[in-house]
């Protein structure tokens, strides 16, 4: 019994690590088709200031819904692209439709916005491919000024390779980006890089934000960060902002911007340009 017992579990194994294999398999091939043809979408999630109720900006966020696969999240489909290259490709393409949107919706406004995008970076891609030219060209082709564009990028990526990072952090200066470290606080930052590298941005992560007003613990951590943040001169994005609790708590701590589904989700061009135009013409009557 107990010898059954035990092969019944290896199958189980078995066969989970086979589902899993498979499942990695079609993502990969049916990303690659949605790469070559056009499958995937940007959503738009609103950044707002946080002491003036201003929206600032955008984070671009990949979507893709395949026609056999249905919906999948970039929490999955991401990480299949960098183990299988297809991360160069696809943010490539991120980093050209964003600036075609604010191109876009520049167009449809007939001025300038007053907003930016933030683009995702991923440590993979930094070390496999050019970024500064890829930015470089997508700012060209779009007609975009750099200063609109944000690269988000993770503490990971400045570990893996420090000097490689250092160039590409200084070229997307000289094209006047602004550079905004992502998920801060979960990985392992070497502080004095804060300080000697270009960046502009800190955001704070979800997993501290969330649930700050019920966890003593993070809200001190939070507070560190904004403390932090202002002696090295940098400014504060809280994400995951989902109460309106949260948004006058971290108002009140002087954080500089909230992103969160309290203010708004993740919406498509047009709604995102709406979402804008709607609460500009507001402020400005
Ligand atoms: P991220 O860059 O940290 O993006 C923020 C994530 O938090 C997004 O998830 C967003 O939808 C979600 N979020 C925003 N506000 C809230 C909130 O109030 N509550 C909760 N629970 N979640 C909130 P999403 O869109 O699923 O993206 C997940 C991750 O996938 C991103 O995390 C980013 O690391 C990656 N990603 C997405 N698009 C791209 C891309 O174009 N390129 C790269 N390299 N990575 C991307
Ligand atoms: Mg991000
Ligand atoms: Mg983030
Ligand atoms: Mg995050």
């Amino acid at each position: 019994v107990k010898i059954a017992k035990r092969t019944g579990k290896v199958e189980i194994y078995r066969n989970g690590v086979l589902k899993e294999a498979q499942r990695r398999f079609s993502i990969e091939s049916r990303l690659r088709d949605a790469l070559a043809h056009g499958g995937l979408t940007l959503a738009y999630q609103p950044l707002i200031h946080l002491q003036t109720g201003e929206i600032t900006g955008f984070e671009a966020l990949a979507r893709w819904d395949d026609p056999e696969l249905g919906h999948v999240s970039p929490v999955e489909f991401v990480p299949v692209a960098e183990e299988s290259g297809l991360i160069t490709p696809l943010g490539r393409w991120a980093a050209y439709e964003a600036a075609q949107a604010l191109s876009r919706w520049d167009a449809k406004f007939g001025q300038a916005l007053p907003v930016g995008v933030n683009v995702n970076l991923s440590p993979i891609q930094m070390a496999r491919d050019d970024v500064a030219s890829m930015f470089e060209e997508a700012l060209r082709y779009s007609g975009i000024g750099g200063h609109r564009l944000t690269a988000e990028l993770t503490e990971s990526a400045i570990i893996a390779d420090p000097d490689k990072a250092r160039k590409l952090l200084f070229a997307l200066k000289d094209l006047q980006m602004p550079i905004a470290m992502d998920d801060f606080g979960t990985g392992f930052s070497n502080l004095a890089s804060l300080h000697s590298l270009p960046i502009d941005i800190l955001k704070i992560d979800r997993s501290f934000v969330s649930n700050m007003l019920e966890d003593h613990d993070k809200a001190v951590i939070v507070r560190t960060i904004l403390s932090l943040a202002e002696s090295l001169n940098l400014r504060v994005t809280a994400e995951g902002i989902e109460t309106q609790e949260l948004a006058d708590m971290l108002q009140k701590m002087g954080c500089w911007q909230g992103q969160g589904y309290y203010f708004a989700r993740p919406m498509s061009e047009a709604d995102a340009f709406d979402y804008w135009r709607v609460r500009w013409n507001f402020e400005t009557i």
